[in-house]
């Protein structure tokens, strides 16, 4: 899969956001690294077709992203920062739903969710409220309930979040064994948090990338 950004532009009022993006994502992981109010989450809910760009294109395999819309959005998988859970729903009913909302079919939701609960390791807790779920344990059932429907793009908006260090890697591990064949993007202010799984690093600084490249010559930079 390719992901092209052509010279993005987000304004908010006479406010630029992002000014002039353009990178190039193939599968793989990539860091969005950058202080708050850099432009990450407008950049995110851009590709995640939540915000309009105000100028720029962004073409997925060659063919416009507003013309296959459709087909785009039962790819993506975006979690957003702030926990948006149902806390009075099981850990169950929070998956059904969100692979209903997909379109996707009830025995392809059962099993998807049931191999997901066991990768996130919440196999135990499938049938408890998430009202009941520790911090972490939230995070994990959004992580799941993210990759549903299998998305070949996957968005993580500070994934990490409010977790213990021990969690933080545990975190990073997970979602680096769901990376596969996929452009997954994660955007953090804490570099320490992508660090081992990203092989790709773009720092975001008042609407510019500031400095990007692979691994090794970003790890030389710091
Ligand atoms: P980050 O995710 O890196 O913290 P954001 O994309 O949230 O950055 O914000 C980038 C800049 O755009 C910030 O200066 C922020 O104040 C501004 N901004 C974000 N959303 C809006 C909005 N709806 N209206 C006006 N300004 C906004
Ligand atoms: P944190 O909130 O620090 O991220 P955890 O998510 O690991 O912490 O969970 C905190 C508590 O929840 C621990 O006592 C842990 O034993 C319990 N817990 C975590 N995962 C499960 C699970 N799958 N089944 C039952 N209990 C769990």
């Amino acid at each position: 899969m390719k992901l092209e950004i052509k010279q993005l532009v987000k304004n908010y009022g006479s406010f630029t956001a992002l000014d002039h993006i353009s990178y190039t994502f193939e599968n793989g992981i990539y860091a969005l690294l950058g202080p708050n109010g850099a432009g990450k989450s407008t950049f995110m809910n851009i590709l995640a077709m939540l915000l309009k760009e105000t100028q720029g294109e962004i073409i997925l395999d060659g063919k416009p992203l507003v013309k296959q819309k459709k087909s785009f959005l039962n790819m993506l998988g975006y979690m957003p920062q702030q926990q948006c859970l149902y806390e009075d729903f099981t850990l169950k009913d929070f998956m059904y739903y969100i692979g209903n909302l997909k379109g996707m079919k009830k025995q392809e939701i059962i099993s998807r969710s049931q191999y997901l609960v066991k990768e996130v390791k919440l196999e135990d807790v499938f049938y408890k409220k998430l009202s009941a779920f520790s911090g972490g344990m939230k995070q994990r059932a959004m992580l799941a309930a993210t990759l549903i429907n299998d998305p070949k793009i996957l968005i993580l908006d500070e994934p990490t979040a409010g977790l213990d260090p021990m969690k933080r890697m545990e975190m990073q591990n997970m979602i680096a064994s769901f990376a596969k064949d996929k452009i997954v993007l994660i955007a953090t202010h804490v570099v320490s948090d992508v660090e081992f799984i990203s092989s790709k690093f773009i720092f975001l600084k008042e609407g510019h990338i500031i400095l990007q490249g692979d691994r090794i010559s970003i790890l030389e930079c710091l």
